[in-house]
């Protein structure tokens, strides 16, 4: 990981940008500035880099279908390898004072692992008796790539444990570290807190937490990404007939998401499509409102997609869990409305784009205004980074649902915006 900002040339002023927030928007958001020759402080709540996008797998069949993951890997290999950008970890912003630029104060949580230490060689991961204390990320260019979640952890429950300290051949884990107070300041503020993915309890119909073969759609990311191929969580079988339900979510107003999350039907798709390249023989159906169908090449690549999956115009109602927890879905013929009953081996849920957990306090924390879904809300309509404050710009998801690719090119907009405003800013000195 990066010590710090390199030094300026003599006569080269030095500008620095806080950016919050680690997924593909703030990478992208960060990257761009120091390329600008601005130094960045980049700011991670998680444990890791790479927001929600590292956790998902390539999904290409017989060629690329363009999903964006792979962009998230190398963008955090370009991050950690860049000197102008420091980041920081584990941490969290405590308060922002505007005075000119902005003053802001952050409280580092521990990673307990060296990051110069650690060699990844996962022994810690290995020898933990308390299940999800030892935490793994999802990249090889994640540094370091194991942390402690200290509410799993036996050691900060009752001091009972400390293998994987004495067990480190590196020595590089320390369960004894605390949590730091830093303070600094920024000439401008860039804020790429992302979104959250939508719960599914919150739609008990489906059974999700209850049915262990419903899984969500980043459930089956990870998966995939981890295993290279799609199990089912109850007995480890390939399953032979896959459900996906669309707007899990998304376009509900009794759940007051009206909106659409931009990017299931063609996650779902891709995933759809990315599955039945590995097995030709499982049976897949996309059960869905209306399917979003912008994007270049879109309509092309739907048409593509009906070769080998059904798509069904229906939104199943309640799952039963049957015998070898098969899954029994309900809908209408989309012919004659009749009901038919079809069974499943899993199911996986197209969950949607919600507004970050920490908008509101961001929001009170920065003094901007969030719109009415909860998202941050842009001042001016056709600037897509602008707030209600002419030092700070929006990046991402935090901003309104989005893809990768479209993330990036805000985050990429965000960079130019804030230069431009520094560069405004120096001449006014
Ligand atoms: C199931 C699913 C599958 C998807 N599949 C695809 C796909 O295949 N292709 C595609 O293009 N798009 C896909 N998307 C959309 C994609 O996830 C988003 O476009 C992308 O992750 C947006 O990146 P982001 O940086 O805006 O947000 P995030 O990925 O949410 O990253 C935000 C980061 O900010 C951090 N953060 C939050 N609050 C704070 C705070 N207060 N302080 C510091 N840090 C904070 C978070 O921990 C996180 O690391 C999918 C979405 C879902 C839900």
């Amino acid at each position: 990981m990066n010590e710090g900002p390199k030094e300026n040339s003599p006569g080269q002023t030095s500008k620095k940008v806080l950016v919050i927030g680690g997924g593909i928007a703030g990478l992208t958001a960060a990257w761009e500035l120091a390329r600008l020759n601005v130094d960045v402080e980049l700011v991670e709540k998680g444990h890791f880099l790479g927001g929600h996008a590292i956790q998902f797998c390539c999904k290409a069949a017989d060629e690329c279908q363009k999903c964006g993951a792979c962009s998230v890997e190398k963008r955090l290999l370009e991050v950690i390898q860049e000197p102008r950008i420091k980041v920081h970890l584990n941490a969290q912003l405590q308060g922002v004072n505007r005075n000119g630029g902005f003053s802001y104060s952050l409280v580092h949580r521990p990673l307990h692992v060296d990051p110069q230490k650690c060699t990844n060689c996962g022994l810690c991961f290995e020898k933990c008796p308390a299940p999800g204390a030892i935490v793994r990320g999802y990249s090889k260019n994640n540094v370091p790539l194991y942390a402690i979640d200290e509410s799993r952890c036996l050691y900060f429950k009752d001091k009972s444990c400390t293998i994987c300290q004495d067990e480190c051949p590196e020595n590089a884990i320390s369960l004894g570290q605390v949590s730091e107070e830093a303070s600094g300041e920024a000439d401008a503020i860039v804020v790429a807190s992302g979104f959250q993915a939508f719960n599914p309890v919150g739609k008990p119909r489906y059974g999700y937490g209850i049915n262990r073969n419903v899984i969500t759609a980043l459930e089956l990311e990870r998966m995939l990404r981890e295993k290279g191929e799609v199990v089912r969580p109850s007995d480890d079988t390939v399953p032979q007939a896959i459900a996906f339900i669309q707007c899990v979510g998304s376009r509900d107003h009794q759940l007051r998401h009206g909106f659409c999350s931009q990017v299931c039907c063609g996650y779902a798709m891709r995933m759809a499509e990315a599955m039945y390249h590995r097995h030709p023989e499982v049976k897949i159906s996309i059960f869905y409102m209306d399917i979003q169908n912008c994007g270049k090449n879109f309509a092309e690549f739907h048409e593509r997609c009906k070769d080998h999956i059904r798509f069904v115009r229906f939104m199943p109602g309640d799952i039963f869990q049957g015998e070898q927890d098969q899954l029994s879905l309900y809908y209408g013929d989309e012919q004659d409305g009749r009901s038919v009953k079809e069974t499943f081996d899993l199911v996986v849920l197209s969950v949607g784009i919600m507004p970050g957990l920490s908008n509101p306090s961001l929001a009170e924390m920065l003094n901007l205004d969030l719109d009415e879904q909860g998202f941050f809300a842009l001042a001016n309509p056709l600037d897509r980074t602008s707030t209600n404050d002419q030092g700070i710009f929006l990046a991402g998801t935090a901003q309104g649902p989005k893809d990768i690719a479209d993330s990036m090119v805000q985050a990429g907009q965000a960079a130019q915006q804030v230069a431009e405003y520094l560069g405004a800013m120096a001449c006014l000195k």
